[in-house]
């Protein structure tokens, strides 16, 4: 993460305290999600100069044409996924490292992947606190971890054309699978359920906005 300032005043702990009440006005119950992102200072994830956004429910520029996404779709996202304590949650866009940082608080053993080569060796400096759940990866969200399947549940935080049937073979059975699709600007909330080897069911809950998940590596440069 880039922010050098790495302490949590009482300003930020209030500030945050109204974000959460916030995300409970905008219908967010999962009391496991509101308390880890009660816990997790979204301004280190933040550079110092922009801390002012940290606690407002939005989006914001990251580096390499990327954002961290809204908190309120952090939110959606991560109630939907219904996370457990002890569950292998692998994470496609790791971005700023802000939402692994939320399933690693509420117990997940997380496993992320980002494809941008300036985002990944930004994250190596994630605040050891909270990285000593996540293990991060560099490589490409459409193939997954296969070397560290099955997990018990997927997150794509990047707009998906498809849902990935490599990424469904790494979830198991009874496991979920939750990602933006769409090809354009906008897109549904997908949640993919994994019923058996070859069933799977799949909702859909309403439509939101991502930066799209890269099919090539053009961005490394
Ligand atoms: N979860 C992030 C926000 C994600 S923004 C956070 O909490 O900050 C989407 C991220 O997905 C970007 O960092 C982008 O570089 C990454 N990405 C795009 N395509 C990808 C792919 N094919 N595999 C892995 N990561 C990808």
């Amino acid at each position: 993460m880039a922010s050098t300032l790495l302490t949590d005043t009482f300003r930020h702990k209030g500030l945050r305290k109204k974000l959460i009440d916030l995300l409970r006005t905008k219908g967010i119950t999962d009391e496991n999600v509101l308390n880890a992102m009660n816990t997790i200072p979204r301004h280190y994830f933040f550079d110092s100069s922009f801390l002012e956004f940290a606690y407002e429910d939005k989006a914001f520029p990251i580096g390499s044409g990327q954002t961290i996404s809204q908190p309120y779709t952090v939110a959606f996202q991560s109630e939907l996924l219904q996370v457990e304590k002890g569950m292998r949650v692998l994470e496609v866009g790791t971005g700023s490292g802000y939402q692994a940082s939320v399933l690693a608080e509420m117990g997940a053993r997380v496993f992320t992947i980002e494809r941008q080569k300036l985002l990944y060796d930004n994250l190596k400096s994630l605040n050891p606190p909270l990285s000593y759940r996540i293990r991060l990866f560099y490589g490409d969200g459409y193939a997954g971890l296969p070397a560290f399947a099955p997990f018990d549940r997927i997150l794509i935080t990047a707009a998906a054309p498809f849902i990935p049937i490599a990424l469904v073979a790494q979830l198991k059975i009874g496991g979920r699978l939750v990602a933006p699709v769409g090809k354009n600007d906008i897109q549904i909330m997908t949640l993919v359920t994994k019923l058996s080897e070859t069933e799977i069911k799949t909702e859909t809950f309403g439509t939101f906005r991502f930066v799209p998940m890269l099919t090539d590596k053009a961005q490394d440069l």
